[in-house]
C-alpha cells in the first residue's frame, strides 16, 4: 500500500486512511512532470511588479500548481518540489515562524524541499519544529558538523514512487549559508561542496532502487550570454547521471540545460512556477517552462485561500498602520537605489552616527507609491535585525568602506559618506575617493558607523574591523525606517544621489 499512497502524493497521515482505487493511468504515465517553486519567502499574498501587474500569492500559486498537475493527466506523474527559503519575509509568516507556509505546502502535497539559508534565520529549534510539522522532507545533503559528521536531524534524500518511476530526490543548501543567515545560528555547521555529495547520494539512491534522480537545491545562478553560479558549477562537476536540478536562492529565472542536465528556477515569492517534463524513458529531451502566476488570469484555490486568509487575518491589525506617504515607487533594483539610500539614512539618524552602512541583501522588497503601511516596511526589512554602533579610527573606516566595493560592485548602501571606485582593469574594486560629511577621512580621527547586527556578525563580508568598538543598540532596523519616514516632510521622496559610484560615472 505504501507505494500507492506515495504515487498519489500522500506522504502524510492525513492521506493514509483514504484508500483510492489504483488508476490504470497511474502506471502508464509517459513522463514525470516536475512542478517547482523556490524562494517563496512567506509570500502568502500577491504582490505587484514595477508595471503594477499582480503576481503570486499562496491561493494563486496553489491554483497554478494544481492546474499544471491536472492538465497533463493521465499522461504524466507529478512531482512537486521547492528549492528552499520558504518561510522568511512577511508579517503573517514570520510572526508564526513559517507555520503558514508549511500548512500551505502540506495542503499541496510537496514531495520535498531544499534547506534554504533563511530556513536557519530563527535558529535550529524553530527549524526542527517546522521540519516536524512538514509532511515532506526539508533536505540538505551537504550540511555537516565542523568535524565532518553528517547532521543527524537534517535529512539528505528520499525516494518517492511516481507511476512506474522511483524518483530519488537529493536536497542541497547553498555554500553561502554562513554569510546569508544569522552567522551565529550556523557557526557549528559546514556547507560542503555539493558535487561529490550529489554523486555519492545518486549512487546510493540507485542502489536503493531509484530509477530517476532529481536534485532540489537551494543553489542558484544567472544567465545572460553565458550562465554562471553555484548551480552551474554543480552541473559541470556532477559525474553521476541526474535527471533535473530544481534551483533556488538567486531569485532568477532559469530554464536551461548544463551538460545535458535540465535546470529550472522560478524567480521568487511565488511569482512563477517551474513546469519541467522529463520523459520516463529519456527518449526525448526534457522540456521546461517557467510560468508566471498572474493573479488576473487565475481563480484562487479555495483550500489554499482559506489557509492564507486565516493566517493573514492574525496580523492585519498590527501591520496595517500607515507610517507615511511616498511620492513615488521605491524599487530595490540595482546596486544603488533611492530605497537603499533611504534605509541607510534612517539607520544613521536612529543610531546618531557619522556614517551608516546597509547591506543590499537585507533589502527584501520594493515600496509602492502612496500610503506605506508598517506591514510593507516589514517586507522590506523582515529580519528583525537590530542596529549596532561601531566606533573606529579613520584609517580603519577607509578600509572598511573599501570592503563594500571589493567584489567590483557595491554590495551595500551608505549614508553620510560617498565613495568613488574603479571597476575595470587592474584597479578593479580599488577605491579612488572616500568622503565623510563631504571631507576626506582623517586617519587619526574617530568615527562612528551604524550597521545592523547581521553585518556586525560578519554577514555579507562586511564584518567590522578587529579594533572597532562594537555597541549593540536596542533599535530594530525596520522601526528606524518607520520613525524616519514618519518624520520626513510628506510625501517622502527617495534620496536619489548615487553615493557609491564608479570613477567616470556621472553624479545625478
Ligand atoms: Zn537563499
Amino acid at each position: 500500500m505504501k507505494s500507492l499512497f506515495l504515487a498519489l502524493g500522500c506522504l502524510g497521515l492525513a492521506c493514509a486512511p483514504v484508500q483510492r482505487p489504483v488508476r490504470a493511468e497511474a502506471r502508464t504515465g509517459a513522463f514525470l512532470r516536475i512542478i517547482g517553486t523556490n524562494d517563496f519567502h512567506g509570500a502568502l499574498e500577491p504582490r505587484a511588479d514595477s508595471a503594477g501587474v499582480r503576481l503570486g500569492g499562496g491561493a494563486y500559486v496553489a491554483a497554478a500548481i494544481r492546474a499544471a498537475a491536472a492538465e497533463c493527466a493521465p499522461r504524466c506523474e507529478v512531482l512537486l518540489l521547492d528549492g528552499g527559503d520558504m518561510f522568511q519575509g512577511t508579517p503573517a509568516s514570520n510572526t508564526a515562524y513559517g507555520k503558514p507556509v508549511v500548512e500551505l505546502y502540506n495542503e499541496l502535497g510537496y514531495a520535498a524541499a531544499a534547506l534554504g539559508n533563511h530556513e536557519f534565520d530563527w535558529g535550529i529549534d524553530t527549524l526542527r519544529a517546522r521540519m516536524r510539522d512538514a509532511r515532506f522532507g526539508i533536505l540538505g545533503a551537504n550540511v555537516r558538523y565542523a568535524d565532518g559528521r553528517d547532521v543527524e536531524w537534517i535529512p539528505n534524500d528520499t525516494i518517492v514512487v511516481r507511476g512506474r518511476a522511483r524518483v530519488g530526490i537529493i536536497g542541497l543548501s547553498t555554500q553561502q549559508t554562513p554569510t546569508t543567515t544569522r552567522p551565529q545560528n550556523v557557526a557549528h555547521l559546514r556547507f560542503v561542496d555539493p558535487a561529490p555529495v550529489v554523486d555519492a547520494h545518486a549512487r546510493s539512491l540507485r542502489a536503493r532502487g531509484a530509477t530517476h534522480v532529481v536534485v532540489v537545491g537551494h543553489v542558484g545562478g544567472r544567465c545572460s550570454e553565458t550562465c554562471e553560479g553555484e548551480i552551474f558549477d554543480l552541473a559541470q562537476r556532477i559525474t553521476e547521471p541526474v535527471d533535473a536540478i530544481v534551483g533556488g536562492h538567486s531569485h532568477s529565472l532559469l530554464n536551461t540545460t548544463s551538460r545535458g542536465i535540465p535546470i529550472v528556477q522560478a524567480r521568487s515569492s511565488g511569482r512563477a512556477i517551474d513546469v519541467l517534463d522529463v520523459p520516463f524513458d529519456r527518449s526525448t529531451p526534457a522540456k521546461g517552462e517557467i510560468r508566471p502566476v498572474l493573479t488576473a488570469q487565475i481563480t484562487p484555490d479555495p483550500a489554499a485561500a482559506a489557509i492564507v486568509a486565516r493566517w493573514t487575518a492574525r496580523v492585519a491589525g498590527e501591520f496595517s498602520q500607515v507610517v507615511g506617504n511616498l511620492s513615488e515607487r521605491l524599487s530595490r533594483n540595482g546596486v544603488q537605489s533611492p530605497l537603499g539610500n533611504l534605509i541607510a539614512d534612517a539607520q544613521r539618524a536612529a543610531a546618531g552616527t557619522d556614517v551608516a552602512v546597509m547591506n543590499n541583501g537585507g533589502i527584501r522588497a520594493d515600496l509602492e507609491a502612496g500610503e506605506v503601511t508598517y506591514g510593507e516596511l516589514f517586507e522590506v526589512q523582515p529580519f528583525d535585525n537590530t542596529l549596532v554602533r561601531l566606533t573606529m579610527r579613520g584609517s580603519d573606516l577607509r578600509r572598511y568602506l573599501q570592503q563594500i566595493v571589493a567584489r567590483g560592485r557595491p554590495n551595500a548602501h551608505v549614508s553620510g559618506a560617498s565613495i568613488v571606485y574603479s571597476r575595470d582593469g587592474a584597479a578593479a574594486g580599488k577605491v579612488d575617493t572616500v568622503l565623510v560629511a563631504g571631507r576626506p577621512i582623517d586617519d587619526a580621527a574617530s568615527y562612528t558607523v551604524s550597521v545592523n547586527d547581521f553585518i556586525a556578525a560578519g554577514g555579507d563580508g562586511l564584518g567590522p574591523p578587529a579594533a572597532a568598538i562594537v555597541q549593540a543598540l536596542p533599535i530594530i532596523d525596520r522601526n528606524a525606517l518607520r520613525d524616519y519616514i514618519s518624520r520626513l516632510p510628506q510625501p517622502v521622496e527617495g534620496p536619489r544621489t548615487t553615493r557609491i559610484r564608479m570613477a567616470g560615472e556621472a553624479t545625478p
